[in-house]
């Protein structure tokens, strides 16, 4: 009886699909902070200043101290699918910087209030600009659209205000403002520790100190003891692995067997980016087992850099997964030289005991 009757198929208004697909790339404030400090670094800045209040919900500040944008680029700024960093499909195979596919700027611009205030070295005052839906939009209704000039110095700052005040049913899910800011400070955590000659620092509106801080001469030890803590820091090994078959080399800091956490922090890097990888983290977890008392878990950082080549980036929007040739390889090489260093110190250690 039931009759089911076609409809018409009709293509989406653009602004639909800008919101969706903004939606899918910035699920949580923490995606939006992560593309706005890989834009930072890409811009070649030695300072990255963060500020986060509600969350990142209400507020998401960065101020970084790079090349700045052109004011003749202003207006497509926020465009999707505008870059300044790829030009061919062929490359992506080489790409050696963060962002390449022009979309973060845009999704950001459709889901918050965005304004972008830069100075090139060239410029003699800085410009200031507010974007919605991808295009320019009046800092005051009734102004014009047009970026302004104003003082400044050399750089770009871009803040993100009430992101998702147009998705009600995402706004809604974040229950707690600390919860996010927690992942936004684990997340900056992880570049302060990557990006050597960066100085980084993460606060909360309204508070004097910096949850995050760390100057830009830090050695990556140094960083260590800063963003986590000095009980880390002082047992550290450093690791190297590389091989031409596969293309890749990995360097790291990693615990040695006089350390043993409750939870397992895995800082992965691959070609610079911050990924998670559940595989590396259970390769690693398994090869120190062997070596730490029942339960315990290790702090790793590693960073691998694998020929672009024989990476996939553009599995996802996002960027958190990634894919590579000879994976399982990689993971027992790098897995055997942790093996390889542990067992050096644990056997220096019965040495010592002995002795
Ligand atoms: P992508 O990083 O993939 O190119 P984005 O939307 O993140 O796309 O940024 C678009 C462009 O805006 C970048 O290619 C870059 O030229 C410029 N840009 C963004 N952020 C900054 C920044 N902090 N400093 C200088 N230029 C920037
Ligand atoms: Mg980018």
């Amino acid at each position: 009886e039931e009759m089911v009757e076609p409809r018409r198929i009709r293509a989406l208004h653009e602004d639909v699909v800008n919101k969706i697909a903004a939606g899918e790339i910035i699920v949580a404030p923490v995606h939006a902070l992560k593309e706005l400090i890989e834009n930072a670094v890409d811009a070649g800045s030695t300072s990255l200043e963060i500020l986060v209040k509600d969350g990142g919900l209400k507020l998401l500040q960065i101020t970084d101290n790079g090349c700045g944008i052109k004011k003749d680029d202003m207006p497509i700024l926020c465009e999707r699918f505008t870059t300044s960093k790829l030009k061919a499909f062929e490359d992506l195979t080489s790409i050696g910087t963060y962002g390449f596919r022009g979309e973060a700027l845009a999704s950001i611009s459709h889901i918050a209030h965005l304004t972008v205030t830069t100075k090139t070295a060239e410029s003699s005052c800085a410009w200031k600009a507010q974007y919605s839906g991808g295009k320019l939009a009046p800092l005051k209704p009734g102004q014009s659209a047009e970026p302004k000039a104003c003082a400044g110095r050399q750089g770009t700052q871009i803040s993100v205000e009430d992101l998702f005040y147009n998705v009600p049913t995402r706004r809604r899910a974040f229950r707690s403002a600390s919860e996010e800011y927690a992942k936004i400070a684990d997340q900056v955590g992880r570049y302060a520790v990557h990006c050597k000659g960066v100085a980084f620092s993460c606060k909360k509106f309204g508070e004097a100190g910096a949850g995050v801080a760390v100057p830009a001469n830090a050695t990556v030890r140094d960083r260590i003891r800063m963003v986590h803590n000095s009980a880390i820091a002082n047992e550290l090994i450093e690791l190297e692995v590389s091989s031409q078959m596969f293309g890749f080399k990995a360097d790291g800091l990693v615990s040695n067997a006089n350390y043993n956490g409750k939870k397992t922090s895995l800082l992965l890097f691959i070609n610079h980016r911050s990924v998670e990888s559940s595989a590396i983290k259970k390769a690693v977890e398994q090869t120190y087992a062997m070596f730490l008392p029942k339960g315990g878990k290790p702090f790793v950082y590693l960073s691998l850099e694998i020929d672009p080549a024989r990476v996939d980036v553009n599995v996802h929007p996002t960027k958190r997964e990634v894919n590579f040739l000879n994976e399982d390889e990689i993971i027992e090489l790098v897995c055997d030289e942790v093996r390889e260093r542990l067992g050096k110190v644990d056997t220096s250690r019965t040495f010592m005991t002995q002795s």
